[in-house]
């Protein structure tokens, strides 16, 4: 942390506040300022009060305040695990299924489907956040009991989303718990996943920036739980002709600032299945670890996110596609 005062400015208030914290700092007094340089780790010093003391122009964190997941602290990439499949540290995986499970045939098929074009890892909303509550709300622990089937039935792990604390014990089956763009910030929830023995994908809320997305990460990290894959699925931009702008930027920088895995949702950022090959490939260009795919049998039926849903021949050629290119990155 490099705290900088007007020339002459008093330090005093400033060194108690700093030795209350047993921070260690240097005092270098200059011709036209006095900087302050505190080392080591500054997470507990809070900048607003120290920005309130007389004399104070500027504070700036030289270390990041997501300890755990920075990348500064930890330089190799961290794999995370389900089964054989890797993701992350060279390892990839594409997650596809339908955005919401609709009935136990439709999941079941929809395995099957996903699993013969390509898919590792099996999704199904069994709770959807859904922006209109006389929207298609999912079937909740029915969905969960269904997703169990089909694990069973094609040896697909699973990935659903959870939206509250209380129904997480319902998870059991689950391999990988997601938490959606709208839960990014619920602190409560992920200060619970973070107590669990399994792997979270952890999606960008749509108006949250990049270092608060690590922030979020920070808070599964802190409570035990390493294991924690990002998911870049679009933030909210001015234009409608895309449900939302994919942030391909998102996924050097990620890398750069955090040794966590990333994975990228093309198909809530496009909204339109026409748009999510063309991302899909751009996210592997650009380094995804992964990709999550929404995926119907029947489009047209689908009971939510109909418009992005991509057929199972169509997951099929995006797999080929992606085992095509994938040689030649990094
Ligand atoms: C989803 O994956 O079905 C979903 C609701 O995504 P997001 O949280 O990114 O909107
Ligand atoms: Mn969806």
């Amino acid at each position: 942390m490099i705290i900088i005062l007007r020339q002459n400015a008093p330090t005093g208030e400033l060194e108690a506040m700093l030795n209350v914290e047993s921070a260690q700092y240097d005092i270098f007094r200059g011709s036209d300022r006095t900087l302050v340089s505190v080392f080591g780790d500054t997470s507990g010093i809070d900048s607003g009060r120290i920005m309130r003391l007389d004399g104070v122009v500027s504070v700036s964190n030289a270390s990041e305040p997501y300890k755990l997941c920075s990348r500064k602290n930890h330089s190799d990439d961290t794999a995370v695990k389900i089964g054989d499949i890797k993701i992350g540290a060279g390892g990839f995986a594409v997650i596809a299924g339908p955005c919401s499970v609709e009935s136990r045939k439709q999941i079941l098929s929809a395995a099957n489907a996903v699993k013969a074009n390509g898919a590792d890892i099996l999704r199904g909303g069994a709770f959807k956040p859904r922006t209109s509550p006389y929207g298609f709300q999912g079937l909740g622990a029915e969905a969960l009991e269904y997703l169990g089937e089909a694990k069973k039935q094609t040896g697909l792990p699973l990935i659903s989303e959870a939206m509250g604390v209380r129904e997480l014990e319902l998870f059991e089956d689950v391999d990988i718990i997601q938490i959606g763009a709208r839960s990014m910030q619920n602190y409560e929830l992920l200060t619970e996943v973070g107590k669990l023995n399994k792997p979270v994908l952890l999606k960008r809320g749509t108006a949250c920036t990049i270092k608060e997305l690590l922030l979020s990460a920070e808070y599964i990290a802190k409570s035990g739980n390493g294991n924690i894959i990002l998911c870049e699925r679009g933030i909210r931009g001015f234009d409608d002709c895309t449900r939302a702008v994919l942030d391909i930027s998102a996924i050097p920088v990620l890398h750069e600032k955090t040794h966590l895995p990333v994975v990228v949702d093309p198909s809530h950022a496009a909204g339109n299945a026409k748009y999510v090959q063309s991302l899909a490939l751009a996210a592997v260009a650009a380094g995804a670890d992964g990709l999550m795919l929404e995926v119907h049998e029947n489009p047209k039926a689908a009971l939510s996110d109909a418009m992005q849903a991509i057929t199972p021949e169509h997951l099929g050629e995006i797999c080929k596609k992606v085992n095509a290119i994938r040689p030649y990155i990094k």
